[in-house]
């Protein structure tokens, strides 16, 4: 009988494939408080702690109590009608959360106990959407987009009407004046002719129309 040396099980290891695709299995990435002597694990997104960074911004507070007042009373001075109508509406809510006349309630896509409320209308503020500080930033990232979108929406009708408003013009211009026009927006990238209905003609003819040379 053979005896079985540890060599022998290195063998048998060695032979053992992995398949080409196998990676080691991803371990968790924990970040821990970066204050001194604080073991907690930090916040999402954050250096510190909650408990840490909740005594740090205490802290920074008291010590800049007089700036931030100052600062604070300076920019409530200039805000404008929106973010005047914003900051009632959250200093609303406050009190009604102090009163007790309106309770918090949990995170409405997760449920978590831990919420900020959104207001989304100033005028509706008792309408608040209570979401943790995660959804929060979620939630702020798709009114950000809606607002990009509606922006992107009004230049587009706004170009729309501007085409319509130039194109009839142009229907009224003297035929010289209009082939000029239209020669113009034939001029393409690099020498090429445009035809009439290539979104790009229809661009250079209503810059041609608007700009003062041309005309
Ligand atoms: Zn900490
Ligand atoms: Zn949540």
């Amino acid at each position: 009988m053979r005896k079985i040396s540890p060599l022998d099980e290195l063998d048998e290891l060695d032979e053992l494939e992995e398949p080409d695709d196998w990676r080691p299995p991803l371990l968790p990435l924990i970040r821990y408080c970066g204050a001194t002597g604080c073991r907690r694990r930090a916040r999402p997104g954050g250096r510190h702690c909650a408990g840490c960074h909740a005594a740090a911004v205490r802290r920074y507070r008291d010590e800049h109590r007089r700036a931030l007042a100052v600062r604070r009373r300076d920019a409530a001075a200039t805000r404008d009608d929106d973010a005047r109508a914003r900051d009632s509406a959250r200093a609303k809510l406050a009190m009604a959360l102090r009163r007790g006349t309106l309770e918090r309630g949990c995170c409405r896509e997760c449920g978590a106990r831990a919420v900020v409320g959104l207001i989304a209308d100033p005028a509706d503020w008792r309408a608040v959407a209570w979401v943790c500080r995660e959804h929060r930033a979620a939630e702020l990232e798709r009114r950000r987009e809606d607002a990009a979108q509606r922006t992107a929406d009004a230049k587009q009708a706004a170009w729309y009407d501007e085409r319509a408003r130039v194109l009839a013009a142009i229907e009224l211009l003297p035929p010289d004046e209009r082939a000029t026009l239209q020669a113009l927006a034939a001029r393409g990238p690099a020498g090429t002719q445009l035809s009439p209905d290539a979104p790009l003609y229809v661009m250079n003819l209503v810059r041609a129309y608007k700009a003062p040379l041309a005309r």
